[in-house]
């Protein structure tokens, strides 16, 4: 009956046993905290403590939520049905369409995307008669959004608060914007937790019953609570008649969100707020093997800011392989040299679904995808599309389409009006109406009527110059006057396509202009557009029916809670991983939770960690080279074993005739595009360059030095920023 009791150690025990008041559970990566709360569940069903649906569980993957439900439903004996589980967002979604009545809603209520969401604030800022160009709507979307994430409705905010924004306006644009949803019923993602928060606080009779139906409280990975999460745990959690049966379980060194207004110290709050919580530290890792641990202990002690914690091993095995570092020569050699670890892998009959490849950043997919499709490897995005189908990519595949085949109409339809140009449903219903009369393309029937005077004003304008744009692109191609990569550029320059998302201020539109450059990276990969858009339609072909065992290709943020045997961490260079945004920012904040990250990448393995950097990434057409990041320095070197081709790779270059040949055994063909690229040469330098120093980059400019180390320098630029560079690219001003 309590064998599920004997898979536990005595603290974990400990944990899943004390059920009678508050339990924070504080401990490291891979210690069994979800474990421990999945048994929890497990327990206070089965000691009759609870019925399933008086148990209120917040995880933070769907995975987590699947595997508890699982668990649940085998000590039932039947699927588990009308549990209260889920993730903050569905379990809040869930409450307000109960009460949707109270707040002006039906229970049938929207929830927005972000497009509409958009749209719908522009409206409420014309009617507020806010310029949109000095004002973006997407700055105060950003603002409502991070209100909503601390709890503030809108007279909650004080003018203090009240940004800069419209002059003072957005407090008011905020409340309006607010009313606005609610006359079309409907909500945005930050109003699932706003306004059930908001319910519970206001109507003691809701929250009342709340408390009657949950006795317990289990959340998951506590220290990306934010603002109005933590609030709404709370309001759920106190209670006048009986002790809170709040346990929550959390690793400060996993804080990985607090750019979504995350906070982590709601872990020192809890203590505050529960008085008498009872603090469990576990200490056993039952991941990871020795020196994966070793490694990522050695990495966070770096932070300065920690709660500190010990982590064992919990299994009996001191041995296990060291961490790998791959030093490559470019990105391209890194993608094969990862796709030919996993083919080892998989001879070795290792479960594909045992392997994951972590990046930092979302463009990072494309070349690990390319590699596995070209090895017949089944994949997965997890937590996002797969490259090519992203909407900016598609977007962009549109406008090539446009210009190498002008009839192709689903091209032309997808960005006639992207960005806008005026030409809205009534202007595209004639010319499918045209185009049919004549049995010509949409981009001929364009034209004839732009010439007859079919179109007329901005709209025939706005045409005119974007048919003229694909014909002299054709042309362009047609007489090798510009290369087919600087076509592109030209195409997705002069269209606006890339202004549009440059002049974008939500958070995902630095993301979709990296993969616009990854696609220009690619694209730079093939001799013609036309050889390009074809290898494009066969790898969209590549279906996904190949049953479970996937590898999977997700970024690091979504990595959190999971574990795989083996994981592939790419792409650990300076301005990469950590990211130059962090970097720019300054200050140790955004680095330290660059390294959290480093670590909840690291501590995902359960066997083998295989990271890697590349020497030379390609930016548009031109290469540039990058340092190692500075985690893998910071790696205790006794665990890690370097591996890899690019210094060797270097001489290679230098000393013509070149054979491109790595150690690990791969018979890589030498990158084409090597010879055009020429390694600086290192300047005899008489002296080191000192603290203080200040300095001149061919790319950064100015700045002065601020410290000195192995031949790196941190720089801080007078216009680029905070940046780590070799010091050979520097010469001393
Ligand atoms: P993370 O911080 O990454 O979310 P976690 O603390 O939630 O990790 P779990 O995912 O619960 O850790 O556990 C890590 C692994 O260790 C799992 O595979 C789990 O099944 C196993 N494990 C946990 N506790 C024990 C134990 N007492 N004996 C054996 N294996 C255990
Ligand atoms: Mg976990």
């Amino acid at each position: 009956m309590s064998d599920y009791l004997d898979r536990l150690n005595p603290e974990q025990r400990d944990a899943v046993q004390s059920l009678d008041g508050p339990l924070l559970v504080l401990a490291g990566a891979g210690t069994g905290k979800t474990r421990v709360l999945t048994t929890r569940f497990a327990h206070i069903l089965l000691s009759g403590r609870a019925s399933p649906h008086q148990v209120l569980a917040v995880t933070f993957t769907n995975k987590a939520a699947r595997e508890m439900r699982e668990r649940v439903g085998a000590i039932l004996g039947h699927p588990a049905e009308g549990l209260w589980l889920g993730t903050f967002h569905a379990l809040c979604a869930r409450m307000l369409r109960r009460h949707a009545s109270e707040l002006g809603l039906t229970s049938s209520f929207t929830i927005l995307d972000t497009d509409d969401q958009l749209r719908l604030l522009k409206q409420v800022m014309e009617a507020h008669r806010i310029d949109a160009k000095r004002w973006p709507a997407p700055g105060l979307m950003g603002a409502i959004q991070r209100w909503k994430d601390r709890g503030l409705t809108p007279d909650r905010i004080t003018p203090a608060e009240d940004t800069e924004f419209g002059g003072g306006a957005a407090r008011a644009i905020y409340a309006d914007y607010q009313a606005r949803l609610i006359t079309l019923n409907a909500c945005d993602f930050g109003d699932l937790l706003l306004h059930v928060t908001e319910l519970l606080r206001t109507r003691p009779e809701i929250l009342d019953g709340y408390h009657r139906l949950f006795r317990y409280i289990l959340v998951d990975e506590y220290q990306d609570t934010n603002v109005v999460q933590y609030l709404w745990l709370r309001l759920l959690a106190q209670r006048a008649d009986a002790p809170a049966n709040i346990c929550c379980v959390g690793d400060d060194d996993q804080s990985i969100y607090s750019w979504r207004g995350a906070e982590v110290e709601n872990i020192l709050r809890f203590e505050a707020d529960f008085p008498g919580a009872k603090v469990v530290r576990l200490e056993r890792n039952y991941r990871s093997t020795a020196p994966i641990l070793a490694a990522a202990a050695g990495l966070i002690a770096h932070n300065d800011a920690r709660l500190g914690k010990t982590l064992r091993p919990g299994r009996n095995d001191a041995s296990g392989e060291k961490l790998t570092v791959a030093a490559l020569w470019d990105s391209d050699e890194e993608a094969r040299f990862v796709g030919e670890r996993i083919e080892n892998l998989r001879r070795d009959d290792h479960r594909l679904s045992e392997i994951a490849i972590l990046v930092r950043a979302g463009f990072q997919t494309r070349a690990f995808e390319e590699r596995l499709i070209t090895l017949n490897i089944p994949y997965r995005v997890i937590g996002g599309l797969r490259f090519y189908e992203r909407a900016e990519i598609r977007d962009a595949l549109a406008y090539l389409r446009c210009v190498v085949q002008p009839a192709d109409d689903l091209a032309f339809e997808r960005i006639v009006n992207v960005p806008r140009r005026g030409v809205g449903d009534a202007a595209l219903a004639s010319l499918h109406a045209h185009a049919r009369a004549r049995s010509i393309p949409l981009i001929s029937a364009a034209a004839e009527m732009i010439d007859s005077g079919g179109v007329k004003g901005r709209v025939r304008d706005n045409l005119r110059a974007l048919i003229t744009l694909f014909a002299e692109c054709r042309d362009d191609l047609d007489r090798g006057v510009l290369g087919h990569v600087a076509v592109v550029e030209r195409l997705l320059d002069e269209s606006g396509y890339t202004a549009m998302w440059k002049a974008d201020k939500s958070p995902d539109a630095p993301g979709r202009l990296d993969n616009l450059s990854e696609l220009t990276r690619a694209i730079a990969e093939f001799e013609t557009l036309a050889g390009f858009l074809e290898h494009v339609s066969l790898v969209m072909d590549n279906d996904e029916s190949a049953g479970d065992d996937k590898v999977n290709l997700m970024t690091l943020h979504g990595a959190k809670g999971l574990e795989f045997d083996s994981v592939f961490l790419p792409g650990w260079e300076e301005g990469l991983f950590p990211s130059q945004r962090s970097l720019d920012e300054g200050g140790n904040k955004a680095l330290e939770e660059e390294r959290r990250l480093a670590y909840v990448g690291i501590t995902r393995a359960r066997r083998r960690a295989i990271l890697s950097h590349a020497a030379n990434r390609r930016i548009y057409a031109n290469w540039q080279s990058s340092i190692p990041s500075r985690f893998l320095e910071e790696i205790p070197s006794e665990h890690v074993e370097q591996t890899g081709s690019a210094a060797f790779a270097r001489e290679q270059v230098r000393n013509a005739p070149p054979v491109f040949g790595s150690p690990f055994g791969l018979t890589a063909r030498r990158p084409k595009t090597i010879e055009a690229w020429e390694q600086p040469a290192r300047p005899a330098r008489s002296s080191a360059i000192a603290v203080g120093a200040r300095v001149f980059h061919q790319k950064f400019g100015y700045g002065t030095v601020t410290s000195a180390e192995d031949g790196r320098l941190d720089v801080t630029f007078e216009k680029a920023g905070s940046k780590r560079v070799m010091d050979n690219y520097v010469e001393m001003v």
